[in-house]
């Protein structure tokens, strides 16, 4: 009857619902672990300069290798990490492994960390960063902290005094995946930012929409007035570099420069002059 039908429909449901608690409670866990099981490792992507293709430093992305989940991407498990309040010690472990191995580059480029919300907001930010830096010895100013537009929705007065102490103790600030937040441009006159990251989604169109092509040369301008450097991220092809740098994008970072690779398989050009050309990267040919 009725009743029946209808507590049968409840309990799948319920058999559903608690199938989709035990995976999370798992996944939790094994996130938990990964640290201690050394599944997580550094990958570091270069960016580079528009017009010498010089590189002027690396973005440290977080990967995680699970032995039975295989390959689990950050857009997975940073928002579990930050929900179950591990992203601290994922965000310091990045950070202190990055700053020691960044303080080991023969040359002195720039090593760009993310940094979580939750962490940006942690009352410890600026204790745990300096201690870091401290530890490793790295320049302050070789690191550079990259936040998303998030961080600003929040009270602002603590958001600057954050941006303040950390300006102050040498680090850079980039503003990462830029025009995809809320923030309004006021927040660049608002907020310290060393550097601009132009959203991957407007590259993608800069050379068949008018739209996106529009605000990657007005981003770039407001930049450039600023005093920032703007950087385009996911620049997969040549028009989409030709593109960038016409309009006066100091820097790029995407595949056709470079995927990101491990710590062991950076090879660092010692020079630019040192060698035969200047394009030291595979696919990226010269534009006019
Ligand atoms: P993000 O900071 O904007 O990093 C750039 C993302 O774009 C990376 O994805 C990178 O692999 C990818 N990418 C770079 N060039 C290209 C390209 O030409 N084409 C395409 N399609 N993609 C490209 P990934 O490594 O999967 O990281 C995704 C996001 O996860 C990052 O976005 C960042 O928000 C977050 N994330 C990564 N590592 C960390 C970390 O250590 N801490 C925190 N808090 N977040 C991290
Ligand atoms: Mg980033
Ligand atoms: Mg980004
Ligand atoms: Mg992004």
């Amino acid at each position: 009857e009725a009743k029946s039908f209808g507590s049968g429909h409840a309990c799948v449901f319920q058999s559903q619902m608690q199938t989709r608690l035990t995976e999370k409670k798992s996944f939790e866990a094994d996130l938990k672990q990964a640290l201690r099981n050394g599944e997580l490792e550094i990958f570091y992507q270069p960016q580079v300069n528009t017009i010498t293709r010089e590189i002027c430093g690396y973005e440290a992305l977080l990967r995680w290798f699970h032995p039975k989940r295989g390959q689990v991407p950050p857009s997975e498990f940073i928002p579990v990490a930050e929900n179950i309040g591990l992203i601290h010690e994922l965000g310091d472990w990045v950070l202190r492994t990055a700053c020691m191995e960044a303080a080991r580059w023969p040359r002195l480029l720039k090593v760009a960390v993310n940094l979580s919300p939750v962490q940006f907001r942690s009352r410890n930010l600026i204790q745990s960063v300096v201690k870091i830096l401290t530890q490793s010895g790295l320049d302050p100013n070789r690191l550079e902290l990259e936040i998303t537009e998030s961080v600003l929705l929040d009270k602002n007065e603590q958001t600057l005094e954050t941006l303040t102490q950390l300006k102050a103790v040498g680090i850079q600030i980039a503003m990462d995946d830029f025009g995809t937040g809320y923030s309004s441009l006021g927040s660049l006159r608002s907020f310290p930012f060393d550097k601009i990251k132009i959203d991957r989604s407007f590259i993608r169109d800069v050379t068949t929409r008018e739209d996106a092509f529009a605000i990657v040369e007005l981003v770039t301008g407001v930049g450039r007035s600023l005093g920032m450097t703007t950087i385009a991220e996911g620049i997969e092809t040549e028009e989409q570099f030709a593109c960038v740098k016409q309009v006066g994008c100091e820097q790029v970072q995407g595949y056709l420069i470079g995927r990101p690779v491990p710590a062991s398989q950076l090879d660092h050009p010692r020079q630019v002059a040192d060698c035969d050309s200047p394009f030291e990267y595979e696919g990226l040919i010269d534009v006019k």
